[in-house]
């Protein structure tokens, strides 16, 4: 089943060369994995020298006492003055390194010189509140520039910032000040969303209320609303930031000194506290910006939807192309404020040249219509990428078409909060690339499908993502918890990295993502992954987005359960639902057929968008529904269980 059904969707064989002109100038050619492969640790060391270091490393990896490794440990380096002094010291003060785009469309221009002023201003105010290097700080705010100059201040005086995304409830952000023990809390009044100013400082003034070792509150005016303060507690960023100087001589750290706490994003469970250090992360996320995204730091315009709050906001708007010295866009918004066309006014107005989204960012825009795009100039575009979820075939090839004008590459980046940095993807002036898969491990990173028994499976075969070597960006850690990350990800397979997710190579050994292995149905004995089926369902004309989980099945095992939501025209009859189960039969093979088929209005997705199966399958197996902390939207799950009544009768 499993190989017949990734031949079916490899049947089209539809692959993309990469453009002659980006390939021929582009920064990475094929001979980086050569390279990389002759000397992995070599190429690691000469990609350290990419970033500004105070004492030069002399060593590269110290894995004497595996899982904890240590990347560059005699270095020392202030990460701060790497992201934005260096460059104003190499003349390029003048070059905007973000251009922020508000929702209801003030904006601003600042420039590497301005953005050292603001973070040396931040660094200063941060000492007078009383941060040291060494402790934590939390940071709780809109994707407003203050975030970012937040954090580098953070990185400049040595204190470890725990980003919590600016839609998580009191509770949510309480546990997660207690769990990194954070003194100084940095927020704002508001944020703007949907049109209206939404309050963040109510949340924060609810959490610390259960917080006493926080000292201070640092609030960034952003919306003007009425906001409560607690006199000696909270303090306004535009007066004790404002009011310092703008010279701050940053201090070097050890490469292994903290640099970010930050937690996963719950699709699977309880988040986890993953620790990351200074000079690896930087490496390679600098390194893996330069070389997935081809980023010309003169000539590019970059944007990266993501929010602040995650991984991706961290490497790809924060670390990596701050690095690099790339100009880039900050957007506050929702995609449909005040228009479904927001996005490619964005990309329109800043002729952004390298985008990179998310799947359900893009399943969205093809459920809005192709017309939308169409109406804005994306001509500016050259690179696409897409991080999050595995992005099935239709939405890559309707992203490459109707965003990328047919002419710009898809990156498909597999990484993980936990990885730090990107692992798998195509490089866009060298591979060849097949729509729905990640294909090949980065220059520099060794990462392979194995089976139960932790045999590499061959070409054509499926099992568990596996890491095989340290990495640079690797987490060190879970937060306080050694031994939680022993057991969560080095127990599974002696010596690698379990991932969690489940992966395929085809026959040319390029490795398409299948989803976590928590999600994989059992069908009468065959395995069946959760992504191959909702890539069938989404190659349907009728279906915008699918969710598949397997449910307890007294005959067969688990039986497969799809949520299903129709694109606009299309309406629900029992027609369309076993014309749908054929399709899947028709695609992946009669075993594949879903048992049930559920239309639904909305899917339980995080806040970062994805997916949550697992309380899917709570619902398909009538069980009251698990964690729902980290979802984006709790009464989706109302809305879904109410059509349940239906439960059995669909076949
Ligand atoms: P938690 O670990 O708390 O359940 P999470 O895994 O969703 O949350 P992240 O670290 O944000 O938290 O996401 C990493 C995961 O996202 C990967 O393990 C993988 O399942 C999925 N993912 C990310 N990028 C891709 C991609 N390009 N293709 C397929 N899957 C991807
Ligand atoms: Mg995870």
């Amino acid at each position: 089943m499993s190989n017949e059904s990734l031949a079916n969707l490899l049947k089209e064989e539809r692959r993309f060369a990469p453009p002659a002109d980006l390939a021929t100038a582009a920064n990475v050619t094929e001979a980086a994995y050569a390279q990389a492969d002759a000397d992995r640790l070599g190429f690691w060391a000469e990609q350290a020298r990419r970033l500004n270091w105070a004492v030069e490393p002399t060593e590269t990896l110290d894995w004497t006492n595996p899982p904890f490794a240590k990347w560059f440990a005699d270095g020392k380096l202030n990460v701060a003055y790497n992201c934005v002094d260096r460059h104003v010291e190499a003349g390029n003060g003048d070059r905007v390194a973000i251009h922020f785009e508000g929702e209801p469309g003030d904006s601003r221009a600042i420039t590497y010189a301005e953005l050292k002023d603001e973070v040396s201003r931040a660094a200063n105010a941060l000492t007078e509140l009383g941060v040291r290097a060494g402790d934590r700080v939390a940071v709780y705010l809109p994707m407003i520039p203050e975030a970012v100059v937040a954090m580098l201040a953070c990185a400049r005086v040595g204190a470890a910032h725990s980003v919590v995304f600016g839609g998580f409830s009191a509770d949510a952000v309480a546990s997660r000040i207690q769990d990194a023990d954070a003194k100084l809390v940095i927020t704002s009044d508001g944020g703007y969303r949907r049109g209206k100013p939404s309050a963040l400082k109510p949340a924060i003034d609810a959490a610390v209320a259960k917080c006493p070792q926080v000292e201070h509150v640092l609030v960034v005016r952003r919306t003007g609303q009425d906001t409560a303060f607690t006199e000696g507690r909270d303090v306004w960023w535009h007066d004790v930031v404002g009011r310092q100087s703008a010279e701050h001589t940053p201090q070097a750290f050890d490469a292994e000194h903290p640099l970010f706490i930050l937690y996963t994003s719950g699709t699977t469970g309880k988040p986890k506290g993953i620790l990351h250090t200074s000079g690896g992360y930087l490496t390679q996320a600098a390194y893996t910006h330069h070389a997935v995204f081809d980023l010309k730091p003169e000539t590019d315009v970059y944007w990266c939807t993501a929010d602040i709050g995650w991984v991706t906001g961290h490497s790809y708007i924060v670390y990596g192309p701050l690095a690099n010295g790339a100009t880039q866009v900050i957007y506050e918004g929702t995609p449909d404020t005040p228009h479904q066309g927001r996005f490619w006014e964005v990309v329109q107005k800043y002729g952004v040249t390298i985008l990179y989204t998310a799947p359900t960012a893009i399943r969205t825009f093809m459920k809005w219509g192709d017309d939308i795009p169409a109406k804005f100039d994306l001509s500016s575009l050259r690179v696409l990428g897409s991080v999050g979820e595995p992005i099935n075939p239709e939405a890559w090839i309707w992203y490459r078409k109707h965003i990328g004008g047919d002419r710009c590459p898809i990156v498909d980046t597999w990484w993980q909060t936990e990885t730090g940095a990107m692992m798998i993807s195509p490089l866009p002036g060298v591979t060849e690339t097949k729509p729905g898969s990640a294909q090949r491990a980065l220059p520099g990173i060794s990462a392979t499908v194995v089976d139960d028994e932790a045999n590499e499976v061959p070409n054509g075969g499926g099992g568990y993502l596996v890491l095989t070597e340290p990495w640079p960006s690797m987490l060190r850690t879970i937060w306080g918890d050694d031994q939680r990350f022993i057991d969560t990800y080095w127990a599974r397979f002696e010596g690698k990295y379990f991932a969690g997710d489940g992966a395929k190579k085809d026959d040319d050994g390029d490795i398409w993502l299948l989803g976590r292995v928590d999600d994989v149905m059992l069908v009468s004995g065959h395995n069946i992954s959760t992504t191959e089926v909702e890539s069938a369902l989404v190659s349907h004309p009728s279906v915008a987005e699918a969710a598949v989980v397997g449910a307890n099945d007294e005959t067969t095992g688990q039986a497969i359960v799809a949520f299903v939501i129709l694109r606009g025209s299309a309406s629900e009859t029992d027609t369309l639902v076993a014309e749908l189960r054929n399709h899947v039969g028709a695609t992946l093979g009669p075993i594949a057929k879903p048992k049930r088929i559920l239309p639904v209005q909305e899917l339980p997705k995080t806040r970062s968008g994805k997916i949550m199966r697992r309380l899917l399958r709570d619902v398909a197996e009538n069980r009251a529904v698990g964690d729902v902390t980290t979802l984006a939207d709790s009464s989706v799950m109302d809305l879904i269980q109410s059509r349940l009544p239906a439960a059995g009768s669909d076949d």
